[in-house]
């Protein structure tokens, strides 16, 4: 990635990892915890696609928003890693929102990571969080046109919603880029990435604004999954 964490940074990781123990036996969070798991399914995945950001050190401050961050991934791990961004964590389920709560709380980063439980339709209509943020990231939330919807809305307009892919094909790519012409986005290079140890391909596909999103996205809760824009 070139890039390594400090030993501070690393300590959190550490201690992030023993949270998740943790709080995986009061509310059902990740299977990935241990080992390889844990430091290349979660962290590294998590952290590969913002090489641009990890490289410009502590530069300005930066607005990140993790919807669905259901354990807290990726954001957690991004606000270990970017300690000059603030983030906020959504996810429409109270006791995994609880969980990340008291897990930032314990690495001492609550004053940066702001928990929102609500479903993203709500937050992309939030004055607060509309148009607000640099960064928009979403991994393993819905199918990408849906997701899509849900970030589009929450970016500034010199921002970027990165969404996170496992697999991704020519068919996924028309489909978001019919969604992505209605939310007045362009979808920028593709970045592919083999995990280490053969866990396989990832890609991010990384959206920028051309201008303001159109005033009837994100559309009623339940209906972007329902009707993708695709
Ligand atoms: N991003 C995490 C990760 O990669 O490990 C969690 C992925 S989990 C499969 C998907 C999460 O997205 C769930 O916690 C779910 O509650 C949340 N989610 C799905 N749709 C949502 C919506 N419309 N608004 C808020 N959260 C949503």
């Amino acid at each position: 990635m070139a890039w390594q964490p400090s030993s501070d940074q690393l300590q959190q990781f550490t201690h992030l990892q023993e949270l998740l123990r943790e709080w995986n036996g009061k509310v059902n969070l990740t299977r990935l915890v241990e080992g390889e798991d844990y430091w290349i399914s979660q962290i590294f995945d998590s952290l590969w696609p913002l090489k641009p950001w990890l490289s410009k050190g502590e530069g300005g401050p930066l607005k990140v928003i993790d919807v669905g961050t259901g354990g807290g991934f990726p954001g957690l791990a991004m606000a270990i890693a970017l300690p000059q961004a603030q983030l906020t964590l959504v996810d429409s389920v109270g006791r995994k929102v609880q969980a990340v709560q008291a897990m930032a709380e314990a690495l001492g980063i609550a004053d940066r990571v702001q928990l929102r439980c609500e479903r993203a339709e709500k937050t992309g209509r939030d004055p607060h969080c509309r148009r607000q943020f640099h960064l928009a990231v979403a991994r393993a939330v819905a199918a990408a046109p849906v997701v899509a919807e849900y970030l589009v809305p929450l970016l500034s307009a010199d921002g970027t919603a990165l969404l996170y892919r496992g697999q991704w094909s020519d068919d996924d790519q028309r489909q978001l880029q019919r969604a992505a012409a209605l939310l007045n986005t362009t979808t920028e290079t593709i970045q592919v990435q083999e995990l280490p140890g053969q866990r396989g391909l990832r890609h991010v596909i990384p959206l920028r604004p051309k201008g303001a999103c159109p005033k009837q996205y994100p559309r009623a809760v339940g209906v972007p999954a329902k009707l993708p824009l695709a």
